[in-house]
């Protein structure tokens, strides 16, 4: 049983409410997870709320020397890390180790939060007065986060919070919740206080009673788009700062000028791996031209040496999908873009590698000649499936991707230069790779898409996460000079 993690230690009540973990490979259950009541929430904003106080006054030094400690046995357990995320949610081994390493740069980000939470300062803005600023830890604040990254995501935010002086809640994914409490145990073991970091697991229950808890000050979540909205909407009613990142439909646009194997290469990598499960994998390829006639043998040439199998397998270049529902979810949308008319070159439904009958398995799929009308365009798929869009002008693709709801990432394929300029220029995209198919910034930049990929103003980690995880106060001095003494009801008077 997997159960909360509060006070910087394991919770012990035994939950009302508890859900399947799966083993993806298998499509075995392989443990249960408690789903917090709103009495397991408060306990750990009560923690977080009482840890507050001596956590804010600790030196910011002495912050980030934890920060030096935990990042250090993050390195150390990189590859534990990595297998408890391909155990739960699937993806293969390497795949997983490169997630811990993308959160691990955001923990190194925050090492440097003493520099980055510096304040302003302007001497004589008139006589004898100074203006200076500084930044102040929010309070508690809470992260609800997706299946897909389940180390990755909550690193996006705990770090940086914490670094900063707050207190946190993090509600993961029910559906791989270990890695979270490793990366707790991890913590403190780092020396983080009991409090500071608190891991509740949950549903629905969890998420509301978070949303309209009066002691937390702030939101981060990441996951699907209608969540996201709910989040924000509901969380911002009740007077708290969010920052709700949502989903994707990533399109890759293809000029006729492009390296054909290179753009090959990207399509396949950005569409199948993690099976499709990042926010910003390419689920569209948009040709311009000819180059469709061109890409589509290089991409199937290529779908044919894939190996799908379980995560664990050293063999296996993409492993299954997270959960049953997902996986019906997956293939029901491919039958309906064959029953919608869209052209089906590689099927990759129905597969399943020998030994592994019962594991979430859906191989990669290929459509061609898919248009905007078609469900398998209209929706985030998260699945292994890339569609490929004929169109004849580059005017096309854009007003495609700008027509598009989502806004997340994109990427273009070219050698001309001056096309790139005007695309990065002219796409309503957030996150824009050139030759580049997924244009995830380093932590020392922010993450965050447009349109309905984000609701609230701060994009995730970054100078923006700072900025999302502390309030400016402006401080203005005079000590006081015997000239200037006396009442005066008027505006002061310039220079004075
Ligand atoms: P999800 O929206 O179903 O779940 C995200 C979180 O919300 C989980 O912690 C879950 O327990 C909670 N939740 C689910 N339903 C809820 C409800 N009705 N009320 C309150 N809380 C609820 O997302 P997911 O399936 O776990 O993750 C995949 C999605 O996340 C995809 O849409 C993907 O694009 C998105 N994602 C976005 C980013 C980004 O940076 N924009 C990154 C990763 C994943």
């Amino acid at each position: 049983m997997i159960n909360h993690w509060i006070d910087g230690k394991p919770w012990e009540s035994k939950p009302a409410r508890t859900g399947i973990v799966y083993d993806p490979a298998t499509g075995l259950a392989q443990d249960e997870v408690a789903l917090a009541s709103e009495a397991d929430v408060d306990a750990a904003v009560a923690a977080a709320k009482t840890a507050f106080p001596a956590w804010r006054e600790t030196p910011v030094t002495r912050r980030q020397n934890v920060m030096f400690a935990f990042r250090e046995l993050v390195v150390a357990h990189r590859e534990d890390i990595a297998k408890i995320l391909t155990r739960e949610h699937g993806k293969t081994v390497p795949d997983a180790i490169g997630e811990v390493q993308r959160g691990l740069e955001v923990v190194e980000f925050a090492c440097n939060v003493a520099h980055l939470v510096k304040g302003e300062f302007s001497e004589q803005v008139s006589t004898g007065v100074d203006t200076f600023t500084m930044r102040q830890p929010l309070g508690v604040v809470a992260g609800i986060t997706p299946f897909n990254f389940p180390a990755m995501v909550p690193m996006w935010m705990y770090p940086l919070a914490i670094a900063c002086g707050n207190t946190f809640v993090l509600k993961p994914s029910e559906k791989d919740p270990s890695a979270s409490m490793y990366c707790a145990e991890l913590m403190a073991e780092a020396g983080l206080p009991p409090g500071v970091l608190n891991v509740v697991h949950g549903d629905k229950v969890a998420v509301d009673r978070i949303l309209a808890h009066p002691d937390i000050e702030a939101v981060s979540f990441v996951g699907s788009t209608p969540i996201a909205r709910y989040i924000y909407e509901t969380g911002t009613r009740a007077g708290k700062r969010v920052q709700a990142l949502g989903g994707a439909k990533n399109h890759m646009v293809v000029l006729p000028d492009a390296d054909m194997e290179l753009a090959a290469d990207a399509a396949v990598s950005a569409g199948y791996g993690s099976a499709g499960e990042r926010c910003m994998a390419i689920s569209v390829v948009v040709t311009v031209g000819d180059a469709a006639d061109r890409l589509l043998p290089k991409v199937v040439e290529r779908i044919a040496k894939l190996r799908t199998g379980p995560g664990m397998d050293p063999d296996s270049e993409m492993g299954p999908l997270v959960t049953p529902e997902h996986r019906d979810k997956v293939v029901g949308l491919i039958d309906q873009g064959v029953a919608e008319g869209a052209d089906l070159v590689v099927d990759g439904r129905g597969f399943a590698p020998e030994g592994f009958e019962g594991g979430f398995y859906v191989a990669p799929t290929l459509f061609d000649r898919v248009s905007p009308d078609m469900e398998i365009y209209k929706h985030e798929i998260f699945g292994p499936v890339l569609s490929v869009v004929r169109v004849d002008h580059y005017e096309d693709a854009l007003a495609m991707i700008n027509h598009n709801p989502y806004g997340n990432g994109t990427a273009l394929f070219t050698n001309d230069g001056g096309a790139a300029r005007k695309f990065q220029s002219e796409v309503q995209v957030g996150m824009v790779g050139v030759n580049v198919p997924i244009p995830v910034p380093l932590s020392f930049y922010s993450f965050g898409g447009w349109k309905s990929s984000i609701f609230g103003s701060h994009a995730i980690y970054g100078p923006e996460g700072v900025h999302f995880y502390t309030k400016q106060k402006v401080v203005i001095t005079r000590w006081p000079d015997p000239v200037f003494r006396g009442v005066d009801l008027g505006f002061p008077q310039h220079g004075r």
